[in-house]
C-alpha cells in the first residue's frame, strides 16, 4: 500500500498542514499531482507533497483519494518553496502554493487549441481520378498536393474548398485529423540583430564570473550603469546554461512596459524562450506554461509571478531592473520576488543574478562586506557604457531663478533651446514629467479651497482632453466646477504640470513636430504601449512624453535630449524613499539619452538643486548616492536597519474603523509582551492614515518600526494575524515596508 500526504486546497490556518490519505491500488499517483479527496463531509481538491510507503497513522482509518485531477501541476521543488513562503510570509502552504499555479490551470477551461487539419489519403492522381475535373472538390486536392492543411485554410484559399473538404473525406480520399496548436503571444522583435555581439571587455569579465558560478548557488548583484550592456551579459550566461541542458527564468518589472527586452530575448533564443505575463490570453498562458514544463521552452521570460515558473532546477534567475517595486506583491501572500528567486536558487544550486543601473539601497547594503555570508550579494560592475559611447551630459535648470528672471512657462529657457537643437538636428526627444493629467489641482484664489474627491481625502487631477476632474485614486470623474464651491467666486485656477499639459505646451512651441504622449490614459487598449514605443522607434515622432512609463530599460537609438520637466515631484512625498525614487527615476530616464554615436544631453528641472539625491543624479554617481542615503537610512532608524509593519483599517463607517484599530493595538501591544518581543520595536504608532478617506472609506492606520536585526518574523506573524480579524463592515491589511505610504 503506498500513502500520499496532502496539502489541502483551502486557505484555512486550522487545516494547513498534510493530511494522510491511501492511494487506490489502480491509481497511478505521483508528488505535485492535484488530487480530490474527501475532507470531512465534502470532496476537496488538494496538492500531493509527498508519496510514502508506510504510515503513521492506522490504514484502517484511512480515507483513500477519489481522483486524479490534473497530473504534475506543480513541481516538487515549487512545494518546498511552498514551505518557505509559510515561514517567510505567515501563509498557510495553500496560499503558497494558489500563487504558484495560474488559475487557468486547475480544472478543465482550457486545455489545448486543436484544430482540423486535412491531408490527401493517397496520391492526388487517384485522388482526382475520382472526382470531376473543374469542380470544388478537384481544386481542394490540387491544394492539398502541396501537404497538409487546416480546414480553415482551405476555406480561405477557395470558397467552399472546407464544405468540399469534408466531402472528399467522406469518399475516403481526404483525412482530417485533430492537431494541437500552440497560441503564441504577439512578440516584438525590437529592431536589434539576432546575432551575440562581441562583448567589452567589462562584459566578459562580468560574464565569465556568473558563467563559472553555474551550479554553485551563487548571488550577484550586477550593477551597471545605463547603456553598459547588461543584457549582453545575460545572456552570454543562459547560452552557457543552454549548452550544459540547463534552464534559466527572466524577471523583467513589468511586460508591457518593457517589449523590447522581450523581443530581444525572442531574436535570440527563437521557440527555446516562452514569456509568462498577466496579459496573455488564458489559451496563450497555458501553451507557454505547457511548452516550459516539457522542457521545450528553456528561457522564460516574464513580469513577477513567472518566478514560480515551472522550470526544473532553473540553473539562473535574473532579476533586471532589480530596484523596481513590481517586484514586491501587493495581494497576500505579499512575496518579494527576489527572495523567492533567491530560495529557489539555494534549492536548485543555481545562480542568482539581481541587475540595475540604481540598485536598490537594500541590495547594494548587502554586497557590503559586514553582511554575514548566507546574506551577502557578490558585487559585478560594468563602469562603462558600451563601445566607448559616453554617459549623456547632464546639467540643471534652476526653476527658482527661471521664474525670477520672468520666465513662467513649464520648460526652462536651457530646456527649450536644447530642444530647438534636438529637433534642428533631426533627432528624437524624450520629455519626463511623473504626473499625468493637465494639471495636477484646482483651487479656488480667493479663499485658497482645493477641489477634492467626494471619496477621497485628495486633490483632482485636471485632464483636459475629456475636460474632467479625475481622482487618481478611485478614478471618480466630474465636471470642474465654474465658481468655487466654497465661497462661490469666480477665480477658480489651475495649478501644477502633468503630461497633457507637457504635451500641450510642445506643441505650442513645435506645432510642427510629431508628439507622442505615453501614461495610464493612452494605454488603456490592450497594445496600446507597444504600439506607441513602436511608433517613436521607427522614427515616426519627434517628441516622446511620459510618466515613469518611459523611464525604464528602453533603448532608442536616436534619443539625444531627455528633458526631466519636475525633479521635485518625488522628492515632496512623505515616504523615507523619495530620495532613493528620484535618483532612480533621473538616473534611469536619463539613461535613455545618447545611446547610440550621438552623444546624450539631458535637463534636469528643479527646484531644489542643492538635494543630494539631484545633485548626484547629476553626476550620475550611484556611489556617492548610496553612501549619503545608507547614513541618513542608518541615522534616522529607516530601512533597511528596520523594517516597516502597517494595519491600515478601513471601513465605510468611521467609528467602527477607528474601533478596530484601537482594538487591534490592545491586542499587538499585549501579544509583543507576551512574547518578549518589545524590545525589538521602535515604535508603534497608531492613527489616521495619510489619505484618511479612500473609495468612501474611513483609514486608520497601525504602523510599526522594528529593528530589522531583531526577531521581525515573529512580529510580522502576530500582524498578519490580527489582519484576519477582518469582519465584512471592517477591512484590515498588512503591509510590509510598503512602497506606497498612503
Ligand atoms: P543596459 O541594460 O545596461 O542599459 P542594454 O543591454 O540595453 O544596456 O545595451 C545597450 C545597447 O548597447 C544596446 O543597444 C545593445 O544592443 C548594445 N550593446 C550591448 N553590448 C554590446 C556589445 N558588446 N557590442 C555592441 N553593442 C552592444
Ligand atoms: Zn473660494
Ligand atoms: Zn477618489
Amino acid at each position: 500500500m503506498r500513502y500520499a500526504k496532502v496539502i489541502i486546497d483551502l486557505s484555512s490556518r486550522e487545516v494547513d498542514k498534510c493530511f494522510t490519505y491511501s492511494i487506490p491500488e489502480d491509481m497511478q499517483i505521483n508528488e505535485g499531482d492535484l488530487v480530490r479527496v474527501p475532507f470531512g463531509h465534502r470532496h476537496i481538491e488538494g496538492f500531493v507533497a509527498e508519496i510514502t510507503e508506510t504510515s503513521e497513522i492506522d490504514p484502517e482509518k484511512l480515507k483513500p483519494i477519489n481522483e486524479k485531477v490534473t497530473e504534475s501541476i506543480i513541481l516538487p521543488e515549487l512545494i518546498e518553496l511552498a514551505a518557505y513562503m509559510r515561514r517567510k510570509y505567515s501563509c498557510t502552504s495553500a496560499d503558497a502554493l494558489r500563487v504558484m499555479i495560474p488559475p487557468q490551470l486547475r480544472g478543465s477551461k482550457v486545455r489545448e487549441k486543436k484544430i482540423k487539419i486535412a491531408e490527401l489519403a493517397s496520391d492526388a492522381e487517384t485522388a482526382q481520378s475520382s472526382c470531376k475535373k473543374a469542380g470544388l472538390q478537384s481544386e481542394v486536392i490540387r491544394l492539398l498536393e502541396q501537404g497538409a492543411m487546416p480546414l480553415g485554410d482551405i476555406e480561405k484559399a477557395i470558397r467552399g474548398g472546407g464544405a468540399a473538404c469534408r466531402a472528399l473525406a467522406k469518399k475516403q480520399l481526404v483525412v482530417i485529423k485533430d492537431s494541437a496548436v500552440r497560441r503564441a503571444p504577439a512578440i516584438d522583435e525590437g529592431g536589434r540583430s539576432c546575432f551575440d555581439p562581441v562583448l567589452t571587455a567589462e562584459q566578459s569579465c562580468a560574464a565569465n564570473e556568473l558563467v563559472n558560478a553555474i551550479g554553485s548557488g551563487e548571488r550577484f548583484l550586477l550593477y551597471g550603469v545605463t547603456g553598459s550592456g547588461k543584457t549582453e551579459v545575460y545572456i552570454k550566461l543562459i547560452r552557457e546554461l543552454l549548452a550544459r541542458g540547463k534552464s534559466a527564468i527572466i524577471l523583467v518589472p513589468e511586460i508591457a512596459l518593457t517589449p523590447q527586452t522581450v523581443g530581444w530575448f525572442h531574436a535570440r533564443f527563437g521557440e527555446l524562450s516562452a514569456v509568462l505575463h498577466s496579459r496573455l490570453s488564458p489559451g496563450e498562458r497555458y501553451d507557454e506554461w505547457q511548452r516550459i514544463k516539457n522542457g521545450e521552452a528553456k528561457v522564460v521570460i516574464g513580469a513577477r509571478s513567472a518566478v514560480f515558473a515551472p522550470v526544473e532546477a532553473p540553473g539562473a534567475i535574473i532579476i533586471d531592473e532589480e530596484h523596481e517595486g513590481a517586484y514586491i506583491s501587493e495581494k497576500h501572500p505579499r512575496y518579494d520576488a527576489r527572495d523567492i528567486a533567491a530560495e529557489r536558487i539555494r534549492i536548485s544550486k543555481g545562480v542568482l543574478v539581481l541587475g540595475s543601473a540604481t540598485p536598490s539601497i537594500a541590495s547594494f547594503m548587502r554586497t557590503r562586506p559586514q553582511i554575514r555570508p548566507e546574506n551577502r550579494l557578490k558585487l559585478l560592475e560594468l563602469n562603462q557604457r558600451v563601445l566607448g559611447r559616453s554617459l549623456p551630459e547632464c546639467c540643471i535648470a534652476d526653476m527658482r531663478t527661471e521664474l525670477a528672471e520672468g520666465n513662467k512657462s513649464i520648460f526652462s529657457a536651457k530646456l527649450q533651446r536644447a530642444l530647438r537643437e534636438c529637433m534642428d538636428d533631426g533627432k528624437q526627444a524624450m520629455l519626463f514629467i511623473n504626473r499625468r493629467g493637465h494639471s495636477t489641482f484646482v483651487s479656488c484664489r480667493a479663499c485658497g479651497h482645493t477641489v477634492k474627491c467626494e471619496k477621497c481625502d485628495v486633490a483632482l487631477t485636471y485632464h483636459q482632453n475629456e475636460q474632467l476632474l479625475i481622482c487618481h485614486y478611485c478614478g471618480a470623474a466630474s465636471k470642474p466646477p465654474a465658481v468655487c464651491p466654497s465661497c462661490g467666486s469666480r477665480y477658480i485656477q489651475y495649478f501644477g504640470a502633468g503630461t497633457q499639459k507637457i504635451e500641450a505646451e510642445a506643441r505650442r512651441l513645435f506645432p510642427d513636430r510629431r508628439i507622442l504622449r505615453m501614461d495610464m490614459d493612452t494605454t488603456g487598449e490592450k497594445d496600446a504601449h507597444a504600439r506607441i514605443l513602436e511608433t517613436f522607434r521607427r522614427g515616426d515622432a519627434d517628441i516622446l512624453v511620459g510618466t515613469q512609463m518611459i523611464a525604464k530599460g528602453l533603448d532608442f537609438p536616436d534619443v539625444t535630449l531627455v528633458g526631466v520637466v519636475a525633479a521635485d515631484t518625488t522628492l515632496n512625498l512623505p515616504d523615507y524613499r523619495s530620495a532613493e525614487r528620484t535618483f532612480q527615476l533621473i538616473t534611469q530616464v536619463a539613461g535613455r539619452a545618447g545611446r547610440a554615436d550621438s552623444p546624450g544631453k539631458v535637463v534636469i528641472q528643479t527646484y531644489t538643486p542643492e538635494h543630494y539625491a539631484i545633485k548626484c543624479a547629476l553626476k550620475q554617481d550611484y556611489r556617492a548616492f548610496y553612501s549619503m542615503e545608507a547614513a541618513y537610512r542608518k541615522k534616522s532608524l529607516y530601512p533597511p536597519y528596520t523594517t516597516l509593519c502597517r494595519l491600515v483599517f478601513s471601513s465605510g463607517d468611521a467609528d467602527e474603523a477607528a474601533n478596530a484599530a484601537s482594538q487591534a493595538l490592545k491586542e499587538l501591544k499585549d501579544k509583543l509582551d507576551e512574547q518578549k518581543l518589545t524590545r525589538d520595536i521602535l515604535s508603534i504608532n497608531p492613527g489616521p492614515a495619510p489619505i484618511k478617506r479612500l473609495r468612501g472609506e474611513a483609514r486608520y492606520q497601525i504602523l510599526l518600526k522594528a529593528y530589522t536585526a531583531g526577531n521581525v518574523t515573529a512580529v510580522e506573524r502576530i500582524m498578519e494575524e490580527l489582519s484576519g480579524q477582518g469582519t465584512r463592515k471592517v477591512n484590515i491589511d498588512f503591509e510590509i515596508n510598503p512602497a506606497n505610504m498612503f
